[in-house]
């Protein structure tokens, strides 16, 4: 039955708010990553398939399950010595407002089915523009910023031809290629299959020594490319790589996308961030507010669980005419108020209530509070790089940002894939902190990469980080010396 009584619901409501609250006082005991091997696949897959629905289980008994199974079984994002990828720990207020989201389940496809729902979305999107630098703003909440990318390479395609909306591609009369550095982000490979395009037309234009976008060659592939008889369509600068925290030379860019006619994307989906730390939009994002449109990933470093992505651009028209349908079965409750229907303006239909996570956070931390986490998570970064340098590592992406790109210094291996592969390795397989690999600039060096990305994460963890990466160094030597076989 799918109804439970409420004698069940509030037992089932105790025991949730129980595992939430235990989990995040105790995750900082658990292993940061599980141990991951053949046999200990073998042990989640038969426990996993225990489950064959033929017996119903006590609520209480499937939430337990779950619950054991999660401790057991990630990579505990949520952790303070994780220092991954742009995966951060949930606020507490984003947690409450998906537990909302899903009781009240607003549809946010018609307006008229959820005024509350899609005027949050709408003052959000409003006041994110406005903190981009954009006087008037339009956008829509995303799964995440791949379907914010996906969404600002249909919207270019319709802007600079109206017939592509009818007729497709195959009423463009020149081919249309699209720009990004080697750097950035591979979702944009996914947008130019999924619109057609063919992963041929992104152009990885190399980047420079500082690991920015190369402007030069920019300039002459958009010219090459040009007297090809193609059409330069886009430009995506990333305003914060992902391997190393990189911000393209947004006004640069912004000026070979005026010239060129091109439309001038800025894919900021974790270092947007900054825009809310007064002072450093204007340091670290200068010519942004010249985009035709935005990445931002509220589920990066604004700290909301997953997916919650904004595609933002200062054309007010644009997403209507490159998601307008008329249909017969949608409500019209809202035809006579001045409002939008979200199916109108995205390429979701039915849509959860995403903006929420973000609202909550915002009321209960306010702007300041966003300010001072992020300052805050700088900070750490800083000291991590000090302290790296302090013990013979070589950090090698010079970036604002709090993520780490380092190999060793003084090493004659130390800046091997292998070498710093094997260190990786043994750090995650310790269970006591989590990092990873990142290849970056043109020749794919291999680096180590670390990035502050949790608001728990304190001078305590970082500093443990540091001590931990020391260890596993001189188990290395040693097993090199064969003075031990660890
Ligand atoms: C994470 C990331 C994306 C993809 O966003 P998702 O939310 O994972 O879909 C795109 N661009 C950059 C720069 C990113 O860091």
């Amino acid at each position: 039955m799918l109804g439970l009584d409420e004698q069940a619901r509030t037992a089932l409501w105790q025991q949730l708010t129980g595992v939430i609250e235990n989990y995040l006082r105790e995750v900082e005991t658990a292993r940061v990553a599980p141990e991951l091997n053949a046999a200990a696949l073998e042990r989640l897959r038969s426990q996993v398939q225990s489950a064959d629905f033929t017996q119903p289980l006590a609520p209480s008994d499937a939430l337990k399950f779950v619950a054991e199974n999660l401790w057991e079984q990630q990579v505990h994002t949520p952790h303070p010595r994780y220092f991954g990828l742009f995966n951060p720990a949930s606020t507490e207020m984003g947690i409450a407002a998906d537990a909302l989201a899903a009781t009240f389940n607003p549809q946010l496809a018609a307006w008229s089915h959820s005024p509350f729902a899609n005027e949050v979305e709408r003052h959000l999107v409003h006041s994110f523009g406005a903190k981009f630098g954009y006087e008037q703003a339009d956008g829509t909440f995303t799964s995440g910023g791949s379907e914010a990318n996906h969404t600002a390479l249909l919207t270019a395609l319709t802007a600079a031809f109206p017939e592509f909306v009818e007729h497709g591609l195959r009423a463009v009369a020149k081919q249309p290629v699209i720009y990004s550095s080697s750097q950035g982000h591979h979702s944009f490979v996914k947008a130019a299959r999924a619109c057609g395009l063919g992963a041929a037309a992104l152009r990885e234009i190399p980047a420079a020594a500082n690991l920015q976008m190369d402007v030069l060659a920019l300039r002459a592939q958009v010219a090459a490319d040009t007297q090809a008889g193609l059409h330069p369509l886009l430009i995506a600068a990333t305003a914060g790589t992902t391997n190393a925290g990189i911000i393209d030379p947004l006004g640069e860019l912004a000026d070979v996308a005026a010239q060129t006619g091109a439309w001038f994307h800025v894919d900021a989906a974790w270092g947007g961030g900054v825009a809310l730390v007064p002072g450093l939009r204007a340091l670290l994002l200068e010519g942004i507010e010249r985009a035709d449109s935005i990445t931002f990933d509220a589920h990066k470093w604004m700290s909301v669980p997953m997916g919650a992505g904004l595609y933002l651009t200062r054309h007010r028209e644009i997403l209507a005419r490159t998601f307008g349908v008329a249909t017969g079965y949608m409500p019209r409750d809202g035809a006579r108020l001045n409002v939008v229907d979200p199916f109108t303006h995205s390429l979701q239909w039915s849509r959860r209530f995403i903006g929420l996570k973000v609202f909550m956070s915002l009321l209960v931390a306010g702007w300041d509070g966003y300010a001072a986490t992020l300052r805050h998570q700088i900070a750490m970064g800083e000291r991590l790089r000090q302290g790296l340098r302090a013990t013979g590592w070589e950090v090698v992406n010079q970036t604002a940002l709090p993520v780490l790109c380092f190999v060793e210094r003084d090493h004659p291996a130390g800046r091997t894939a292998e070498y710093l592969e094997e260190i990786v390795r043994r750090v995650v397989a310790s269970g006591e902190a989590w990092l990873s690999l990142a290849c970056i600039g043109n020749d794919q060096q291999t680096v180590i990469r670390a990035c502050i990305t949790n608001f728990r994460t304190g001078p305590a963890e970082v500093d443990a980080l540091i001590g931990l990466l020391m260890c596993v160094r001189s188990e290395l030597q040693l097993k090199r010396a064969g003075v031990s076989n660890a």
